[in-house]
């Protein structure tokens, strides 16, 4: 199994590192490779978008060519999972929490809703213990900045809600292969998700 990791900016090698850990769990061979350029693409069972700073993130995929093959490749039906930019990345819909509606490259592959840096600025960054569909314990949520999934349409699901200020937003979802999460599973050191994932890749 060879899996890409979206590699100009933010934890690359965080989930590098995961996925690493994640093949020797599950037994799989595997190799995860950092892809930059659209060559990179060539022969991927699965990619993951993570976390940093969507816009740059986005910008940068564009202008080396990787945005537009790669959300072909993911509407073709290779799998992705995207963590907290990753997320923002991979969404339908994204609105900023204070500067509402504004346009920045994106796959757009998910039909969720999102809105960016809905838990405030990087002094709000919090820690909570989430209950998550799949799994069989509660998972340790690191949100940085993060965006929350107000809306999601089938086939787009939320697995993860987070109650926060008196409201009920999700904080992961999945869409066949594609799983998003706001908050940072590659800063734990707790593969499970980066596993279930995985058994989404080998389906
Ligand atoms: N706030 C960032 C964005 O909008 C995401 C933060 C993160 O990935 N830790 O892209």
């Amino acid at each position: 199994m060879r899996i890409g990791v979206l590699g100009y900016q933010g934890g690359v090698y965080e989930h590098v590192y995961m996925l690493r850990r994640s093949f020797d769990r599950l037994g799989v061979h595997g190799e995860a490779v950092v892809v930059k350029k659209p060559e990179d693409l060539k022969g991927l069972d699965g990619v993951i978008i993570p976390g940093g700073e969507s816009t740059t993130i986005g910008i940068l995929a564009k202008r080396l060519g990787v945005l537009e093959p790669l959300r072909e490749q993911v509407l073709n039906g290779l799998p992705a999972m995207g963590t907290c930019a990753g997320a923002i990345i991979l969404a339908g819909k994204v609105r900023d929490k204070v500067v509402g509606e504004k346009s920045q490259p994106l796959l757009g592959v998910m039909r969720v809703e999102v809105v960016r840096n809905f838990f405030g600025r990087q002094r709000e960054s919090f820690e909570a213990d989430l209950e998550i569909e799949g799994l069989d314990r509660r998972f340790r949520g690191v949100f940085i900045r993060s965006p929350a999934i107000t809306a999601a349409e089938s086939p787009a699901r939320i697995i993860s809600w987070l109650d926060y200020n008196g409201q009920r937003v999700g904080v992961a979802a999945v869409q066949g292969p594609l799983l998003a999460t706001s908050f940072h599973p590659e800063l734990t050191g707790d593969t499970r998700l980066h596993e279930l994932w995985l058994r989404l890749v080998k389906r």
